[in-house]
């Protein structure tokens, strides 16, 4: 046996690499991102300001004026606190890494973000996935059972969810989080493509917490998820935050987007806009099936078969998507497709139905 297969955990060398396909020269639609850049004289003025940064010393370890920013751009209110993340992937984690007690559990439904499983496994904890009913809604009874059987120290429930683009009944999330032993985090990546938030969820429970990132609103390059909630809770995750975990450059990038903050806000109305318009165009080609979306995404179900098909030869005209057949017995012959620029999306539809009549 080499030593790797000796010394590296079994679980670990059972894993595969998150899978990042290469992009380069295509029409990228496959990862939540936001397709608009900034005007000339934006990017000026923030290449001004970088240019300037002393980088020869660490960043502010706090980064407090990114987490007011943060707090006013998000209207959070000022009592709850906010700890900052490399993206949220790095809260994903922390909170593992804070929870990780033998034998704890992250419980998540499914489908669902990858993240919550993959980081359980890199941190030691039991993952319990709780299947959604067949039109994608939270599965009352499946969800109290589970939740009464393996006890979880953590529940990540994502509104809107990832990748089935949808919110769930309101009422049975919060007998979700009324039956909850452990923490509860309410992962709200999606929330600029969506009216509903849980912000009001902290004030009613001290066991829920509230996860967002800047990543889907145009910064998805900065690497910047932020967790609101109680002091309590975000002391001891800034325990095992590694020191100086946002560098200078995203800090001030950051700052300088959120004092421009409308401009991500008038790109994310036009995604909006545009969603609904990719939504019809794509439920008009044969044997297409959309699913409701609050997100910048829109899952749809392709006739029986024909999802890898089609998502090869859009590959061939050069648009990536997101396959999600094989990936869960409730996404079969799914593709989940992100909401580009209005002619990226005008593309897509025209790609898609030369494919279909193929
Ligand atoms: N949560 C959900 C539900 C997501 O879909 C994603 C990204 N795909 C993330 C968290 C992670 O986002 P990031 O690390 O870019 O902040």
């Amino acid at each position: 046996m080499s030593l790797v297969k000796k010394l590296v955990r079994q679980e670990i060398l059972d894993l595969s690499a998150y899978p990042v396909p290469d992009a380069s020269g295509m029409i990228k639609l496959d990862a939540m991102e936001n397709p608009y850049t900034w005007p000339a004289i934006a990017k000026e003025s923030w290449a001004d300001l970088l240019k300037d940064l002393p980088l020869n010393r660490y960043p502010s370890a706090s980064a407090d004026q990114v987490k007011d920013a943060l707090k006013e751009s998000m209207g959070v209110k000022s009592d709850y606190d906010v700890l900052l993340g490399n993206g949220s992937d790095e809260i994903i984690q922390l909170l593992a890494m804070a929870l990780a007690k033998p034998g704890a559990t992250i419980l998540a439904p499914e489908p669902g973000f990858v993240m919550y499983k993959m980081i359980a496994t890199f941190c030691g904890l039991n993952y319990v996935g709780v299947p959604l009913t067949d039109d994608f809604e939270l599965n009352e009874a499946a969800m109290l059972a589970a939740i009464e059987e393996s006890k979880p120290e953590l529940i990540f429930l994502a509104q809107p969810n990832n990748p089935t683009g949808n919110l769930w009944d309101e009422t049975v999330v919060e007998k979700v989080i009324e039956a909850a032993p452990g923490l509860v985090v309410m992962d709200e990546a999606y929330t600029a493509f969506t009216d509903a938030d849980h912000l009001d969820l902290l004030e009613k429970y001290d066991h829920v917490l509230v996860m967002r990132t800047l990543s889907k609103v145009g910064l998805a390059g900065l690497r910047l998820g932020l967790i609101i909630g109680r002091n309590e809770w975000l002391a001891e995750l800034d325990k095992i935050r590694l020191p100086y975990n946002i560098n200078m450059l995203t800090q001030a990038s950051a700052l300088f987007a959120l004092e421009n903050f409308d401009m991500l806000v008038m790109q994310t109305e036009q995604l909006r806009v545009d969603r609904l318009l990719l939504m019809k165009d794509l439920a008009a080609i044969d044997g297409v099936t959309v699913f409701p979306s609050e997100a910048n995404f829109v899952l749809i179900r392709t006739p029986n078969g024909l999802a890898r098909t089609w998502f090869e030869a859009l590959k061939e005209k050069g648009i990536l998507i997101k396959c999600l057949d094989g990936g869960h017995p409730l996404l079969n012959h799914c593709l989940r497709i992100t909401v580009g620029t209005t002619e990226q999306n005008e593309r897509l539809v025209a790609a898609l139905n030369e494919i279909a009549v193929a």
